[in-house]
């Protein structure tokens, strides 16, 4: 119930522009976002890398509805590439493909993602592509299947909990694409997506021993303890060595755990969201989690 009105206000336009220009935004966020800039960004990734912990830099936005708003997302991404180059790091950049204008046309997106691709590849980094709404999970496959062919650095995203994921984890393994395994975020009908958690739960842990098993270099996306340690003891089972696989999570989510598998000797890469456009995210994080809102509740009374 909770998770639909947060699922729901997430695409409200209204509150997301009285949201995003409000002068105490930084308060509210800062447990999710590293901050409004890419040196936010920057500045998170060092401190991540002294701890042993990678990371996914998200330049925030998406559902973009000028050309002119998705070639200046395109160039924020080129320079966030730019800069992991010069800082000699292994992070990776994260897009949502809306940020690109898919909105606009297939060819838009496909124009503003090539300088990205191309400075990727330049300096042996990788690009993520998130998956968003149903709405957008076809084409976004298409885009991820020509820049597998064309650049090769890419990772997609799928998600557990829809019914044709089984089938698009076996067409990615068998194509060699990265994959990053997540439950899912956004509202889905119950003929596209599993309504039931424990059927969400119990797809990812069958879809992730498949990935452990078939996949390239796949990335387990998830807080649930449930998950975290099926995934150890299935890694351990198979003699996995730790750089055939990564966890992933998102920045400022349950840090015991990131510390448990670093200090494991698991890789693990955290997702770090920076920019302007966060309300979006953040209100998906608010409804993944009700303790959350108690939390936000909390900090706009004390300020
Ligand atoms: C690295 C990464 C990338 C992702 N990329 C995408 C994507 O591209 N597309 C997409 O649809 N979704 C994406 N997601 C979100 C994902 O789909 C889930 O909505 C989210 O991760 C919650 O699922 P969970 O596996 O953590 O399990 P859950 O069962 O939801 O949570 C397990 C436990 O984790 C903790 N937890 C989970 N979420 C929160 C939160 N917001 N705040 C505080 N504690 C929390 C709680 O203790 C909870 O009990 C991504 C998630 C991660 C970690």
């Amino acid at each position: 119930m909770l998770r639909r009105l947060f699922l729901s206000l997430s695409r409200n336009r209204t509150l997301r522009n009285f949201m995003e220009t409000s002068p105490r935004a930084a308060g509210w966020t800062s447990r999710f976002v590293a901050g409004n800039t890419l040196r936010d960004g920057l500045q998170v990734n060092r401190q991540l890398a002294e701890r042993g912990i990678l990371t996914a830099l998200d330049h925030l936005g998406e559902n973009v509805s000028t050309e002119a708003e998705a070639a200046a997302a395109s160039r924020e991404i080129v320079a966030a590439v730019d800069a992991i180059g010069e800082a000699g790091t292994r992070a990776t950049v994260a897009i949502k493909l809306t940020q690109f204008g898919l909105d606009l046309g297939d060819e838009v997106c496909r124009r503003n993602l090539r300088p990205v691709f191309e400075r990727a590849r330049a300096i042996g980094t990788r690009v993520e592509i998130d998956m968003e709404s149903t709405a957008y999970t076809e084409r976004t496959l298409a885009m991820v299947r020509a820049m597998h062919a064309e650049f090769g650095c890419v990772r997609a995203v799928l998600q557990a909990y829809l019914y044709r994921t089984e089938t698009d984890v076996a067409e990615l393994n068998e194509m060699g694409v990265p994959i990053r395994l997540c439950k899912g975020a956004y509202q889905e009908p119950a003929d596209l997506a599993f309504p039931r958690k424990s059927d969400v739960d119990g797809n990812f842990i069958k879809l992730m021993e498949t990935l452990l098993r078939d996949g390239t270099e796949p990335a387990i996306a998830s807080h649930d303890e449930k998950i975290l340690l099926h995934a150890l003891a299935y890694a351990r089972e198979l003699k996995l060595s730790p750089e055939r696989y990564e966890f992933q999570m998102l920045y400022g989510i349950r840090r015991q755990w990131q510390q448990r598998l670093v200090d494991e000797g698991q890789r693990l890469r955290l997702y770090v969201p920076y920019g302007e456009a966060w309300y979006p995210y953040f209100m998906r994080r608010l409804a993944e989690r009700p303790a959350n809102v108690i939390f936000l509740a909390t900090n706009l009374l004390e300020n």
